[in-house]
């Protein structure tokens, strides 16, 4: 069915929004597609809900290709499965909870691993009924707490979830893979570009892990990626390569020394340099000292627990490497509140001689990799003013374990080949994982093997975006003057402009576009008599259909003008032939 612009629910905006930060967030609301409703919640208006619906219809089809089953969980779940496998509490804050008037509770799924283990648990009971994959198109609710750029980080948004229900791991080895070319298939048609990268498992357990992210200068995950042998990984999911042990027969034994004012790392360093110089000839650098960064983590139960972390001095502690490291806990600031509570801590001069499960403090402590046995450092004495010199791990100081907290950067050895790492920013568009059996043991979902046994079955998980896709394919397909839609996944097939005041000119038009209708191509016919030619132009290069047609003076002399909306290229056709070049151009004829 033909569109048209003088009865379509659209206004288009000349303004950017106020609230808009990113590109696909200010050309989707100006363009008419979407209207926030709220933060993070969102209306689809006509143009953006077929923009939806294709990209729902790119999804669907590559997933019922591999053979998986859709089928749809409600939105509103009661309580007691999520009770059953922890994460009532374990979500915390980011899920929407409510009460029927009974009082008794539900909330608004944020993610349905329960509601799919369930389902198979209540009708499959043998292994002959596996390997079976089942997906869902929906609404989930999370109540983040940044929610920013429009559709990229909604707290309503949609999202294709398959599960995939194996015997062992050599079936869930195989469902994996299945997805994943799924997985490739329909990001290449919804064509971004895209990287495929080793991931976290999070929350949810599991072992194998990969997430295609869309990469985007201004994404809110960074990944690195290896030129010399492939490797590419989220940062959260770096593993620093472990220097072997150092030998530190010939390191002195440590010795306190007064270091007045260098609460901070620069100011150390300065000092060194001034009051200690090395006697091997070189500099101190920030890597030789040993920086303790007290944090505060919150666990699902609302317990406090002060961690403390030891980094390299010339590294800050990477806060997304550390949330992903703690969750389900969450990361506050240890603040002054916090100092006070624990006099031990000399703000600024923290050093492992108070810290551990073990020590006066009795925080937990954990060391970067890089702190192997027999490393010299120098770090905090635990009194104001004071530092340690050569204090050698293993030999002086010892921690409750390792953390992969420190940040990741340019440069850094390559786990898996030693090369220098590059990074870049990307959006998450897809997750995949192996879940293994948590989900099967905490629901006790088991089916009878060959010999009669009952076995937990093994879960795979699998995510993508849709709704975050709209708007990632705006982000990498727009210029200075609107969106720039790939065909798939346009609104219309072809935005026809009718322009000037000559009847003629609109009954052509209306013509050309039943023509077309009939045809199976869908137009979006500019009939509006008010608004001048400068506005229609202007209108269609902001909705982006990638294919304009403009009707106008020229039909007077026999022709109208076909336009590549993308290249911006134009020429004139005969306007009793425009069916069949209209045709041509948008690759149907
Ligand atoms: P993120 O790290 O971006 O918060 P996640 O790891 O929590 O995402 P999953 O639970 O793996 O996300 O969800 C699967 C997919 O759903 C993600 O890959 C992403 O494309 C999409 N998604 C997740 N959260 C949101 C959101 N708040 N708004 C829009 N899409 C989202
Ligand atoms: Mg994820």
């Amino acid at each position: 069915m033909a569109m048209r612009m003088s009865s379509l629910f659209l206004r288009t905006l000349r303004e950017n929004p106020a609230d808009a930060e990113v590109p696909s967030h200010r050309l989707l609301v100006r363009a008419g597609y979407v209207r926030r409703v709220s933060p993070g919640i969102y209306t689809w208006l006509p143009l953006g809900l077929r923009v939806f619906r294709r990209v729902e219809a790119v999804v669907r089809e590559e997933m019922d290709a591999i053979g998986a089953q859709e089928l749809l969980f409600p939105a509103l779940l009661p309580r007691e499965p999520y009770e059953a496998s922890g994460r009532w509490e374990e979500y915390g804050p980011n899920v929407f909870r409510l009460k029927d008037r009974r009082g008794d509770d539900y909330l608004l799924g944020p993610t349905h691993e329960e509601m799919f283990t369930l389902a198979v648990k209540d009708l499959f009971s043998s292994y002959k009924d596996l390997p079976l994959s089942i997906y869902q198109i929906q609404t989930k609710y999370r109540d983040e707490a940044r929610p920013r750029a429009g559709l990229l980080r909604g707290r309503e948004f949609v999202m294709k979830d398959s599960y995939s229900f194996d015997l062992d791991e050599a079936g869930l080895d195989k469902s994996y893979q299945l997805h994943r070319d799924a997985y490739v298939r329909i990001f290449d048609r919804l064509g971004f570009h895209y990287v495929i990268v080793q991931a976290m498992a999070g929350a949810m357990g599991g072992s194998k892990s990969e997430e295609f992210l869309a990469t985007a200068e201004n994404g809110e995950d960074t990944y690195v990626h290896c030129p010399g042998c492939g490797y590419a990984a989220n940062v959260e999911a770096v593993r620093v390569p472990v220097p072997d042990p150092v030998d530190a027969s010939g390191v002195p034994a440590a010795h306190v020394e007064d270091t007045p004012d260098t609460p901070t790392i620069d100011t150390l360093v300065a000092h060194l340099e001034q009051a200690f110089p090395r006697g091997d000839g070189r500099a101190w650098t920030a890597a030789d000292t040993l920086k303790n960064v007290v944090v505060t983590l919150v666990h699902p139960d609302g317990t406090r627990e002060p961690l403390a972390i030891g980094v390299p001095g010339d590294r800050d502690v990477d806060e997304k490497r550390l949330a992903a490291q703690v969750e389900p806990a969450v990361v506050q600031a240890f603040d002054e509140k916090d100092f006070a509570a624990h006099p031990v801590l000399a703000k600024g001069y923290i050093g492992p001689g108070v810290l551990g499960s073990e020590r006066s403090s009795g925080i937990r402590y954990l060391l970067d990799p890089r702190v192997v046995d027999g490393t010299a450092w120098v770090t905090g004495a635990d009194e104001t003013g004071r530092h340690v010199l050569d204090l050698v791990a293993g030999r002086d100081f010892t921690a409750d374990g390792t953390i992969e907290a420190a940040e990741v950067r340019d440069g850094d050895a390559c786990p898996s080949c030693g090369h220098a790492l590059e990074s870049a920013r990307g959006i998450e568009m897809g997750h995949i994982f192996q879940l293994g059996r948590k989900y099967a043991e905490a629901l006790d979902l088991q089916v009878l093997d060959e010999n009669g046994k009952l076995r937990t079955v093994t879960m795979g998980s699998y995510g993508v975006g849709v709704s975050r896709a709209v708007a990632c394919v705006a982000e990498g397909n727009h210029d200075e003057l609107g969106l720039v839609w790939p065909r798939e996944l346009a609104p219309a097939d072809v935005h026809l402009v009718a322009t000037g005041k000559d009847q003629a000119v609109y009954d052509y038009a209306e013509e050309l576009t039943r023509a077309l209708d009939a045809r199976g191509v869908e137009v979006l016919l500019d009939d509006r008599k008010q608004a001048s030619p400068g506005v229609k132009f202007k209108d269609a290069e902001l909705v982006g259909v990638p294919t304009i047609v403009v009707v106008g003076r020229g039909l007077a002399e026999g022709t109208v003008e076909i336009k590549d909306r993308r290249s911006g290229e134009r020429r004139e056709v005969p306007s009793d032939g425009a069916v069949e070049e209209v045709l041509r151009e948008i690759g149907r004829a």
